[in-house]
């Protein structure tokens, strides 16, 4: 029996036009007739914010792992957003990158290009890419509130989406049918409670709590005035804070002030946050930034807790109904991952749209989409939890692997290609098995034993308890 519904006249229904949503339509638009964008949000022309994405506000980066699939599934959008002034960052010197206290050799090595640009101006140029395509329409200021559904055999089948109007409430709903409904929400999606509504399990749900705040303001800085495009001092022992900078379109940079731990809260205050910034930052950034006009108000953001819904373990799954993006699983942002990820989940659904039927296509499509989950989890909970105020679960193989990763850091301050390898790992390009390697092994082992914690002098102040050698240290 022919079970796919797809090919002429066939519908999808893509919840959220956020960076999910727009990849999962823009592969569904291969497959499908039809696909209807429904969006909460009414979309602001050009790369302007909104509410629906308050990171947007924040320090985004595109990692090394997710920028040649953004290219494969936009063709010449790279060229589009060198033309706009975003910054393609492909070599060790341009950047400085410090992580549990180490700061990564900054010798003059190629390395595979990240992509510095605002994430709405990313989000803008992608959208109107995904607008342009056959059969696709973006459903503005309309909010999902349900699934539609009918039984099929032994489970139950998607029909279509619940809308309603976002901006008045009581507004009568309406119903658009598909035959597949993608949940790209984000974190907040509720997902798990339209399965238990449609007779299936809620799935096991991993937490890790790590409290990390953001506060950031956008700066004009003159092009060419500065030796390097991106900046990140990240979370080392007994510091409360960190800092991102990123040099964006238009030459502007986002600059980000981060706090860790519960209780804490980066500063708005400007002369609280110059201070910091004189604490941590290179010199020439912290002087660039107090010439530097603001462009915007500080905006805050805080990120509670990192989570993955694991559907691929779900025995029992509704037909026609899938979650993508943050909806499956959000990770500490400052590891930069979520982007890149959702760009491997959109690979996945289409080699599952490719060779599967509708039935199978919600299992087939989760366990592809564990693959890349599973190496961004790792690297963002196995950095997470070698900080004892992380809540969430340890194992001894994780503990050794933060010692591992600990003493890989301090080589790969002195060894350029130990850094490129750690960069090579971060930014998903290769799997956090290559950081074990033999020949990678046999260099760390061979490091000098090492010293201590190389944070700048100058932030000796920041500290939030006596820094002790942790996992990550
Ligand atoms: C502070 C911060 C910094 C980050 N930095 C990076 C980075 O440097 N690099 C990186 O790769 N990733 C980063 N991320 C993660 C990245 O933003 C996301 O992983 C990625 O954008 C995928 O998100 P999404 O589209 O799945 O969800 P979201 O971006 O949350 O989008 C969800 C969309 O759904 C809409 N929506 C919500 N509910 C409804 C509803 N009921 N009906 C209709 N529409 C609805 C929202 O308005 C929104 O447009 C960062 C995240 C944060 C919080």
């Amino acid at each position: 029996m022919e079970e796919t519904r797809r090919g002429r006249g066939s519908r999808a229904v893509v919840l959220g036009a956020g960076i999910g949503g727009l990849v999962a339509a823009r592969v569904l638009a291969d497959t499908f007739d039809e696909v209807t964008i429904v969006e909460r949000d009414v979309m602001p022309g050009g790369g302007h914010g909104r509410r629906g994405v308050p990171q947007g506000r924040h320090v985004h980066g595109m990692q090394a792992g997710g920028l040649p699939l953004l290219e494969e599934l936009f063709p010449g959008l790279r060229a589009e957003l060198a033309g706009d002034g975003a910054h393609e960052i492909a070599d060790l010197s341009r950047v400085s990158l410090r992580f549990a206290g180490r700061l990564l050799n900054q010798a003059e090595l190629p390395v595979a290009p990240v992509l510095s640009v605002s994430r709405p101006h990313l989000e803008w140029r992608i959208r109107e890419r995904v607008r342009r395509l056959s059969g696709v329409r973006v459903a503005e200021g309309l909010e999902a509130v349900g699934v539609t559904s009918t039984v099929d055999g032994d489970r139950a089948r998607v029909t279509g989406v619940r809308v309603a109007p976002a901006a008045t409430r009581d507004a009568k709903e309406r119903t658009i049918d598909a035959d597949l409904v993608v949940d790209a929400t984000g974190r907040g999606s509720r997902m798990p409670v339209w399965l238990e509504q449609l007779g299936c399990a809620r799935p096991d749900e991993e937490r890790v709590v790590v409290h990390i705040g953001y506060a950031s303001q956008t700066f004009r800085l003159p092009r060419d005035s500065y030796p390097q495009d991106l900046i990140i001092e990240g979370r080392a022992p007994g510091r409360r804070h960190g800092f991102g900078a990123f040099a964006c379109e238009q030459d502007r940079w986002t600059f980000s002030i981060m706090s860790y731990g519960a209780g804490e809260r980066p500063p708005t205050e400007p002369e609280e946050r110059m201070r910091l910034m004189h604490q941590m930052a290179p010199p020439w950034l912290a002087e660039a930034l107090s010439a530097a006009e603001p462009l915007d108000d500080v905006a805050r953001h805080a990120h509670p807790t990192s989570h993955w819904r694991h559907y691929e373990r779900l025995g029992r799954l509704p037909v026609g109904l899938l979650a993508f993006g943050d909806a499956i699983a959000a990770f500490n942002p400052i590891y930069g991952t979520g982007m890149t990820v959702a760009l491997k989940q959109g690979v996945a659904l289409r080699t599952a749209l490719e060779t599967t039927t509708d039935t199978e296509l919600p299992r087939r499509f989760y366990r592809a989409a564990a693959r890349p989950l599973s190496a961004a989890w790792a690297l963002s909970t196995g950095a997470d939890l070698a900080y004892p105020e992380t809540l969430g679960k340890r194992t001894r193989r994780g503990a050794l692997m933060g010692r591992y990763v600990a003493r890989f850091l301090a080589a790969a301050e002195h060894d350029p290609v130990l850094a490129r390898r750690f960069l090579a790992v971060a930014g998903l390009v290769e799997a956090p098995s290559a950081l074990l390697a033999p020949a990678a092994v046999a260099k760390v082992v061979r490091s000098p034993a090492p010293t201590a914690l190389s944070l700048p002098e100058r932030a000796r102040s920041d500290v939030a308890h006596a820094p002790r050698e942790t996992a990550a240290s």
